[in-house]
């Protein structure tokens, strides 16, 4: 468990190196949010995460690509002195056990309806005040006892027309973007479609067929079951007999909007979410294999598996790079008496230094899973 929490913090790691230098060169191992909008995309992630802080509200509110990197840690957080010892001051204030940080920002957020509103002024920042969408991700980490090793990308919904003052092309866009990221062989595609709609319509696993046909590296999430009409149960496609899926589909039932507005807390709608399961007579059978908490556990299990099994590629990609950067250094000469003007030089220097490291990692790791 332990090696497992190493591998995907190394992941992590790897991907803040890549966005700190604006690079694209390596594709990291991530799940890939997708689904058309209102399919109940962000109400997972939330529901995953255990907190609100999505902004949320009708029509388009994702229009930037959120990579949300979930790291677990031990609970309580005690304070901890610079060299990483505990420290010995006593505690102020109760121990803060839940914080986050943005890659722009150089601060923790422990409240998170401040993070909402960071998110929500970064996405109007860059992708303006109307309904534009940018290519542009957002990172955020969040740390927590709660939450399970995980990098989850947020991308905005599926939609068929432009609303309000959207280009005419705006459908075009969104795909683009979604298409950026889930044709990616890297990624993970958590395709989210809504129980409530007949499964042939299902925008998210058009979109997730057509990178992957075989439905090798797609997980299906079927929301709102609550929702159904009476008399109609989805049974046949959480047992994977409508629609095949490697790693099959898993139901969840989220808050309603009125859940939302009456600020109904998140705790409750776990509890809530799991007696759903527990007592509806074509689910019982299946309910340790239903609902949030179970996917976040399955999540975690296919991105690490996802991550042993592409680590020769990525060990590979590296090394070509690093041997790339090296004959690049070489061209610049001695480097270390470089001024301002060579600082894209050094960046390139400790980012090689930084993959070897990674490589030898990864060369420590995979001894243990090649067992
Ligand atoms: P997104 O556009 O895909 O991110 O969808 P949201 O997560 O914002 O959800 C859209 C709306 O559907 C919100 O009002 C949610 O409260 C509601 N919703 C999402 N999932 C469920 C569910 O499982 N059951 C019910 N009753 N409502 C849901
Ligand atoms: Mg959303």
């Amino acid at each position: 468990m332990s090696m497992d929490r190493d591998l995907i913090a190394l992941v992590n790691k790897l991907q803040d190196t890549f966005n700190a230098i604006g690079g694209d060169a390596v594709d990291l191992p991530q799940i890939v949010v997708v689904g058309s909008q209102s399919a109940g995309k962000s109400s997972v992630l939330e529901t995953i995460v255990g907190r609100d802080f999505l902004p949320r509200g009708n029509g388009i509110i994702t229009r930037r690509p959120l990579i949300l990197q979930l790291i677990h840690t031990p609970n309580p957080a005690a304070p901890k002195n610079q060299d990483g010892s505990e420290s010995s001051l006593p505690h102020l204030s109760p121990p803060m056990t839940e914080y986050a940080e943005f890659l722009h920002l150089n601060r923790r957020f422990t409240d998170f309806e401040e993070i909402r509103r960071e998110i929500e002024a970064e996405t109007f920042r860059v992708a303006g005040q109307n309904k534009g969408i940018s290519k542009l991700p957002i990172n955020l980490k969040i740390y927590g006892p709660g939450v399970l090793n995980l990098t989850l990308v947020d991308l905005p919904g599926l939609t068929k027309v432009p609303v309000g003052d959207q280009p005419t092309d705006i459908e075009r866009q969104i795909k683009n973007l979604i298409v950026d990221y889930v044709s990616k062989p890297n990624s993970v595609i958590l395709a989210v479609s809504p129980a409530n709609v007949d499964i042939a319509n299902s925008d998210s696993l058009k979109l997730a067929r057509s990178v992957d046909p075989r439905g090798l590296r797609t997980i299906g999430v079927l929301t709102k079951l609550d929702l159904m009409d009476a008399g109609t149960n989805a049974l046949d496609i959480l047992t994977g007999r409508t629609y095949p899926l490697k790693l099959g589909f898993i139901g969840v039932v989220n808050r309603s909007q009125q859940d939302i507005n009456a600020g109904y807390p998140m705790e409750d709608a776990l509890k809530k979410e799991e007696e759903f399961f527990a007592r509806h007579p074509a689910y019982r059978n299946l309910a340790h294999r239903c609902g949030t908490k179970y996917l976040a556990r399955t999540l975690n299990h296919v991105l690490m598996n996802h991550i042993r099994d592409k680590l020769p590629d990525m060990k590979a990609r590296l090394n070509t790079l690093m041997g790339q950067t090296q004959q690049e250094l070489n061209n610049f000469g001695d480097t270390t008496f470089l001024g301002e003007q060579h600082r894209g030089s050094l960046i390139l220097k400790l980012m090689t230094e930084f993959a070897r490291d990674f490589v030898s990692s990864i060369e420590g790791t995979s001894l243990e899973i090649s067992t």
